[in-house]
């Protein structure tokens, strides 16, 4: 916003100056180019500069400038709205990156979940009042070393994607789903432990009625899970509490859920 008031004042005075109606064009560019610098979309940009020299090759074809000064002000004008659009396009640019790159810290690159470090973020960010309303649920991969020794890493990598999508959309929208490593996810469940069974009942079943789908073909996949709840002890403690769980639920035999109910 600033930059359209300051591109406006320019354009007045310079217009002011010279009296020339030719560079009312030009002033009708200062909302474009605020928008470009607003939102994205690079061909508001474009779009200016053909404007602004197909203004200026029709107004220097029109007639002669009639002083050297209009000239070099008309020649300033072009300038200035050039360097601000090019510096407006630098920024635009720069933003893309920084939130490709923001996006891409909190991300897991196999499956394109949120990564270990993300979701321990949204944990820590989580307020107090919130505690004893989230639970922690670690979820793992039954006997996934033997899907890469039979069908070899890819179709693992595919089994890891494939399981992620499958939790991602399974759980509830307000519920968060990551990778924690390896074959191993976690899942932050807005509610308390009743909730928690119930949507992780719905992952235990979903696997064992739907197999995953991979290139060599669809693959019976069943999960174990721990699940803790998110108490004023922190992520930490609540993670070390449904990682017990879940070696509790390998221990009985796997493709189950064991919910801890306290620390003990
Ligand atoms: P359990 O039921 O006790 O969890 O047995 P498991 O075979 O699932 O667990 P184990 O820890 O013995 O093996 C996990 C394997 O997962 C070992 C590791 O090579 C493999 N793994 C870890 N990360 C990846 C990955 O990104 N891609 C693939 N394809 N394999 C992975
Ligand atoms: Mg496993
Ligand atoms: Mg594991």
């Amino acid at each position: 916003m600033s930059l359209t008031i300051t591109w406006v004042a320019v354009i007045s005075t310079l217009d002011f100056l010279i009296r020339d109606i030719r560079l009312l064009p030009i002033m009708l560019m200062a909302p474009s180019i605020a928008l470009a610098t607003i939102t994205t979309p690079r061909k508001i940009v474009y779009f200016t500069v053909v404007v602004i020299a197909i203004d200026s090759i029709i107004g220097a074809t029109l007639d002669d400038f009639a002083t050297m000064r209009q000239l070099t002000t008309y020649v300033v004008v072009i300038v200035i709205a050039l360097l601000t659009m090019w510096i407006a396009s630098l920024r635009i640019q720069l933003e893309d990156d920084l939130r490709l790159a923001r996006y891409e810290a909190n991300r897991d690159s196999l499956t394109g979940l949120r990564n270990r470090r993300s979701i321990v973020q949204i944990a820590t960010e989580l307020s107090p009042l919130d505690s004893g309303r989230t639970c922690v649920a670690m979820v793992d991969i039954d006997n996934f070393k033997k899907v890469n020794d039979e069908y070899g890493h890819d179709v693992g990598d595919e089994v890891i994607t494939e399981f992620g999508r499958r939790l991602a959309s399974t759980v509830r929208s307000v519920d968060v789903v990551g990778r924690y490593g390896g074959e191993e996810f976690l899942l932050l469940i807005r509610g308390p432990l009743d909730i928690a069974r119930e949507v992780t009942d719905r992952v235990v079943s979903s696997l064992r009625t739907s197999p995953i789908s991979t290139s060599a073909g669809l693959l019976p996949i069943r999960a174990s899970i721990g699940v803790a709840e998110l108490g004023i002890q922190g992520l930490v403690d609540a993670i070390q509490v449904a990682d017990r769980a879940l070696y509790s639920a390998k221990n009985h035999g796997r493709d189950r859920i064991e919910i801890s109910l306290s620390f003990e």
